[in-house]
Parts: C-alpha cells; structure tokens; sequence
C-alpha cells in the first residue's frame, strides 16, 4: 500500500534513529535571537550555532520534521504558490544532520538508501547533481564518486554551479557544496523554456519535469571574512533539507504536491465551500486558498498575528491573498477560518501546538476576515476605476499614491495590488509607494498618522540598533537572511 505523509515523515525520522540520530523536535516559525531572519526556512536555523561551535549538544547527529516558511527575505517562494506545482510558503522539511560526525559518505549512502530502499522510488527516475567548480571552488569529485559508487550511472550525475549547489550561512561563516537528488516526473509537463522554444535545462530546468526533492549540503569551508579564500573545517559537518510535500507527490504517483493526502483533504474543504469540484487546470485559486491556510494555522500557533509591521504584515499579506481568491471564487461569507479548521484536524497529530490554540487560531482569522471584508469591495471597486481610467488614458502604471490609498484606506497589501492589476495587464509604481511610506514615517510623532506609522518607527529602531549591514529589511528583495 501507498504510504501516507505522516507514514513518510515518521519512516524518515525512524531511518535516521536507528542510524544514530537525536529525534529533535521542531522549533518555531519565529527564529529564536534572530532579528535578520524572518522565518525559519530550513532545518539548519535551530543547529546554527551548533554549526559553528558557539553551542555544544549532547549529540553530535539529529533528525527533524522542521516547520518552514518561505514568503520573504532571501528565500521568497510567496509569487509561485499555486502556480508551480512544488512551491509553497509552509513546509515541512526533513533533516538529518551530523555536527562534525559523520561526512560526505555517510551522506550519500544513507540519502540513497533512504529514497531507494525505504521509499522504494525507482532508480531509473533519479538523477543526482554535484558542484561543478564554478568561481574557483574545487569542483566536487569526491561526491560524484560517491554517488557512482552507490550505482548512480555517470551520466545522470551532473554538475551544476554556485546557484544550485554550493551553500554559505552568509558572506562569513561555514559554507560547502552541495548534492540534490532529483525525481523525473515526465517530459509531457508544460516547460516554459520549451515553450519558447528552447530545450529544457533538465535537472537545472525550474520546470516541474525533473523535480528536485533533496538537498545534501556538505559544509567543508569556513570563510573568516568576506571574500576571504576559503578554509577547510576541521570537522566538517552535514545539513540535509528533503520538502514532505514533495516526497509525498513523488512517492503517491502524483504529479503536484495538492495532489497528496497533505492537500486533498483541505483542497476538497474549499470545493465543499465552493460548490465546484477542484481540478488542475482551473484550481489555482483553490490551491492558493489551500496553501495560505496552512501558513496562516501555523504561523498564528507560533504566535505571529496580522499587523503592519514586520513578520505580522507577511501574514497579513498571506491572509488578505487566501480572502481575496476566496472571493474570486464566489465565497462572500466569512470562510477562511473553515478552511484553516480543516487544516488544524489533519495536522495536529503531528504537531499539537495546533490543537492547544484552535480557538484562539479561528478567531483570528475570522476577525482579519472581518476587517478586510468591510473594505475589500470597496477597494476593489477603486481599482476597477483606476484600471478603466489608466485604459482611457493609455497610461500603464498605477501611481504610487493609488498604491498608498488603497493600503491605508482598504486595507490591500501592496503585493495584493500589485497581482491584481498584474492580472489585468498593468503595473504599480511600488518604489513612489515605498517613497510615501517613507515620508510618512519621517514626519515623525507629530506628523499625520499614515498607516504604516508602526513598521516604520519599529525598522528604523532595528536599524539603529543593528546597523544597514545586518538589518537589511523584511521586506528588501536583497535581504539575505540564513537558510540553505
Ligand atoms: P527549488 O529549486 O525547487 O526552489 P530549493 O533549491 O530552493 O528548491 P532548498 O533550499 O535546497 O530548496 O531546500 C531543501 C528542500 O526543501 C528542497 O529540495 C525541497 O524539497 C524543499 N523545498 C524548498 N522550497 C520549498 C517550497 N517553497 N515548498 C515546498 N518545498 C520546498
Ligand atoms: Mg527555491
Ligand atoms: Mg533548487
Ligand atoms: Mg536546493
């Protein structure tokens, strides 16, 4: 029989057990003493300083399901849920990790292992990747050995370079290449590159034909400063990140994620809700409202609420998307919390976390709902007239002052206007929208109260206690926070 998701993750951290690894829970959405992460985004964040020797554990090997969101900062997979079938903002990631214990070897061995004995997936459909030796870095030889000598045929081991597969903590700290494992879904999936009619890049592609389902990282490196040459460690360490949702899709035969026992269940509330049956083609709706209601159950259980300001604004985001398509979908009475309870019965065996604060998760979302919904029409309309006008005028760009208007006035996050009149053919001008933030915040305490007063004084006090270098902004497109 087909093995479900909580089947997979327990065989994973059973696997990883009796090789020796301490069952670790996972730690919160909200990385502890990290100001310059926005979210935990990998296994990795919890055993960082482990990484480097700052902290000592009991055990020098650990295995975890690791909550992750990806929906800002270095890491943003926010604009491609519900249009890829592999992204989403919640995750789970799977891990194992060795703290200068074992290496690359074992590595390898147990990856392969894991993925084809224990799930059994057919080695004719895998294909690993190594570092090529891009920028100077020698390429990784000893990996690619290592992979052929667990039976991968030389040519399906290639070599990729620093985007895909080499990882730094940051411009100092430990850093090595890495080895992703990836799964061949099939070559009738739609690819953009063949769409325009050049050959797909394979394993390099960032279609969904060859999926990449696990992430080796061998940390073998230390830079002492930025740009300096690079060290080998001592005792060098393993950090591996293998997406539940991912595993699940290849392991039940499916090929999206939403198609899996994670989704089904919270697609098929939606559709319930909806009065329509969910299919692939016209359910991107349904599967942002699906996805967003997990971020939303789990980021509300570790404590972050919707606000202006800092992780809350990205979950008010998160939730004002999942409304907004609930309303594109013709549901008008209050409906996410439904959709989120749903969320809470299926996961809360595996973290009860959600269980403890149900109550407290519904009501929020019910009352974001509620203060959305009272302006959401009314923003919309606002926006109707501006793209009507803009069409008349043969003008393309929403001006940064509609942008501000329709965040202070109606509530719409700038990325939701942003979308909407994507999907209509124009643009915003968010840069004159962040100018007005900015100047709004600048008139200081006795100045208008703009809506985004609290971020603003909140950013700015970061900014000075820690300096440009380290706080770059939750919501800077360069912001490189930590995470594989
Ligand atoms: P991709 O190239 O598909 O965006 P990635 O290289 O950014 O993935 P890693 O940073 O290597 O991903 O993370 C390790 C693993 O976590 C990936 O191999 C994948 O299985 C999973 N993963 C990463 N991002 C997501 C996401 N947004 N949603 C679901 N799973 C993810
Ligand atoms: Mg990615
Ligand atoms: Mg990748
Ligand atoms: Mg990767």
């Amino acid at each position: 029989s087909v093995l479900s998701a909580s089947q997979i993750r327990e065989a994973f951290l059973k696997f990883f057990e009796e090789r020796g690894h301490r069952r670790v829970a996972s730690s919160s959405l909200v990385p502890q003493n990290d100001p310059t992460l926005l979210f935990t985004n990998a296994g990795m964040v919890q055993f960082k300083d482990v990484f480097t020797g700052r902290e000592k554990r009991d055990y020098s090997r650990a295995t975890t399901s690791q909550k992750c969101v990806r929906a800002g900062g270095k890491h943003n997979d926010l604009d491609n849920v519900g249009y890829t079938a592999r992204h989403h903002t919640f995750f789970e990631m799977l891990g194992n990790f060795s703290f200068g214990d074992y290496f690359k070897a074992d590595a390898i061995a147990y990856g392969w292992e894991f993925v084809t004995k224990t799930l059994g997936l057919s080695k004719e459909r895998l294909a690993v990747t190594v570092f090529n030796g891009e920028g100077g870095v020698p390429w990784d030889e000893e990996a690619f050995e290592l992979w052929a000598k667990q039976g991968v045929p030389r040519e399906r081991i290639y070599k990729l370079g620093l985007k895909d597969n080499f990882w730094a903590m940051g411009d100092t700290g430990p850093c090595g290449p890495c080895s992703e494992i990836h799964f061949h879904q099939g070559d009738d999936i739609p690819c953009a590159e063949v769409a325009a009619g050049r050959p797909c890049q394979g394993v390099a592609c960032d279609c969904d034909r060859w999926l990449e389902i696990w992430n080796l990282v061998f940390m073998q490196f230390e830079r002492k400063e930025k740009d300096a040459p690079l060290i080998p460690l001592p005792k060098p360490s393993i950090d591996t990140g293998a997406g539940l949702e991912r595993i699940a899709s290849v392991v039940q035969g499916k090929r999206s994620n939403y198609d899996t026992d994670l989704f089904q269940s919270i697609i098929s509330r939606v559709s319930e809700l909806v009065g329509k049956p969910y299919t692939q083609e016209g359910g991107a709706s349904m599967r942002v409202v699906a996805d967003h209601s997990r971020a939303a159950a789990f980021l509300i259980a570790d404590g972050v609420q919707p606000s202006n300001e800092g992780r809350g604004y990205v979950l008010r985001r998160i939730m004002r998307r999942a409304i907004r398509h609930g309303s594109l979908l013709g549901l008008e009475d209050l409906f996410f919390f439904k959709v989120v309870d749903r969320v809470i019965e299926l996961m809360s065996d595996a973290y009860p976390e959600l269980r403890d604060s149900r109550t407290f998760i519904l009501e929020v979302c019910k009352h974001e709902e509620e203060s959305f919904r009272r302006t959401l029409n009314r923003g919309m309309k606002l926006i109707d007239e501006e793209v009507a006008r803009m069409k008349q005028a043969g003008e393309k760009v929403l001006s940064g002052e509609k942008v501000w208007e329709l965040h202070g006035t109606y509530g719409f996050p700038w990325d939701l206007t942003e979308i909407i009149l994507k999907e209509r053919g124009f643009e915003a001008d968010i840069p004159g929208y962040e100018r007005l933030k900015k100047e709004e915040a600048e008139k200081g305490p006795d100045g208008p109260i703009g809506p985004d007063k609290t971020i603003a004084t909140v950013h700015l006090k970061l900014l000075e206690r820690l300096g440009p270098t380290e706080f770059l902004g939750y919501e800077g497109v360069g912001h490189e926070g930590e995470g594989s």
